[in-house]
């Protein structure tokens, strides 16, 4: 059997030192489970950062995913495959949008906005409309464009100069907005409910403003939808429920039903900037994971599914306010976060694991994000609950 220590101390020894894991081998996922090398059973709440919507090894998606690979995995974006097309159909008739780019991840696909924007911005005001207006406390990835949208000080720290050209407002700060949106501007981007940044959701009357002075300014407004999309809300996209409408929106994470991949979606306005050779990627769309996520999406728009997780979630939501030393529940459908009274999110969320075998994660020292599987059951919505409650009213063991 595989030692915990010996896969440890090798990563150790050998990774670059980014990422603080939890001291856990996961060996296999099986819905909403997960296994230890050990075969510990955990109850996964996390799922992959927002990625494992359908769960772990579901039997559609694993059979998929086998049949194409045996067929063929990668052939470029220098040729067609059978399935590019189709999803790009289907991602524009879900959204009402025009035109599809693919990216092997999120923060790819908010660099490729990023280009597009840019480019938009060029051809109708020139150079100087080039200035992206992003929002405090947001999350767009960590490559150097994707970072430069990012308004979180952890996240950039040590990495300047940063792109040019970026103005920060904080969230559902209409005059703000108001004060930072002129014909300089390209694009206005945000998450229409802030991931990363501990569930946090713009209000209506503010996407409204973001929408009518883009509209002023001849600038795109675009969401994005990473981790709040693809039924995560209860809606196929979260600012479904705003009525708001955006130029372009992003979407990665739960996608590829595990496998990395990415998309920009682009309304009529821009979807003829980019032309051939403008910009492009080796992997991206490729045939496995563009047929992965065809059968993704099959299964996510279910409108019965989406109907469970609203409901799901206003229970939910009800139920974690109601815990010990939570001061505050808040979230939509299955994006839900809970804040404690104490800085202490991240010793409870390691007690939660190690001692309560219930995956959690904390997005900062007061908050508890809860990522479940969108085909989680009552029966395990009701188990993470008593794990939850029995990780926040215990002392840590280690
Ligand atoms: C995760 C995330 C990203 C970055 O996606 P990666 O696949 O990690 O590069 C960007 N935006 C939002 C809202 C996210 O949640």
């Amino acid at each position: 059997m595989p030692d915990f220590n010996d896969i440890a101390t090798r990563e150790r020894n050998y990774l670059l030192n980014t990422y603080a894991r939890y001291p856990l081998v996961i060996a296999r996922g099986k819905g909403v489970h997960v296994f230890d090398i050990e075969g510990r059973r955990y109850l996964d709440f996390v799922g992959g950062l927002g990625v494992n919507a359908l769960g772990h090894a579901h039997p559609r998606i694993v059979r998929v995913i086998r049949e194409q690979a045996a067929k063929v995995i990668h052939i470029s974006n220098l040729y067609y495959n059978e399935y590019q097309g189709l999803l790009a159909e289907k991602l524009c008739t879900l959204s009402g949008l025009d035109r599809a780019f693919f990216s092997n991840s999120g923060t790819e696909a908010i660099e490729g906005a990023l280009k597009l924007v840019r480019a938009a911005g060029h051809a109708t005001g020139g150079a100087d409309k080039c200035v992206v207006v992003a929002l405090e406390n947001s999350f767009h990835g960590r490559t150097m464009g994707a970072l430069a949208l990012t308004g979180q000080a952890k996240y950039r720290k040590d990495f300047d100069p940063m792109l040019e050209g970026v103005r920060f407002v904080p969230r559902n700060d209409v005059e703000a907005l108001r004060a930072a949106v002129d014909d300089s501007v390209c694009a206005i981007i945000l998450e229409p409910i802030q991931g990363e940044g501990g569930i946090q959701a713009s209000g209506q009357e503010f996407l409204a403003a973001c929408r009518e002075l883009a509209d002023r300014h001849q600038a795109a407004l675009i969401f994005d939808e990473i981790q709040c999309g693809l039924g995560r809300t209860g809606h196929a996209w979260a600012y479904q429920a705003s009525g708001v409408v955006p130029d372009a929106l992003t979407t990665a994470k739960a996608l590829g039903g595990g496998l990395p991949i990415g998309a920009l979606i682009t309304g009529e306005r821009l979807a003829d900037v980019l032309q051939p050779g403008d910009h492009g990627s080796t992997f991206p769309g490729g045939p496995v994971v563009a047929a992965a996520a065809l059968a993704v999406l099959d299964v996510l728009l279910d409108p019965a599914l989406h109907e469970r997780i609203q409901d799901l979630g206003a229970r939910l939501l009800a139920e974690l306010a109601e815990l010990p030393r939570v001061t505050a529940a808040r979230g939509v459908g299955l994006m839900l976060a809970v804040e404690l009274e104490t800085g202490d999110a991240p010793d409870v969320v390691r007690r939660a694991l190690l001692e309560h075998r219930l995956v959690l994660n904390a997005t900062g020292p007061t908050t508890i994000r809860l990522l479940p599987p969108l085909i989680v059951t009552d029966e395990e919505l009701a188990e993470a609950l008593r794990r939850l409650r029995a990780a926040l009213e215990s002392e840590s063991q280690v």
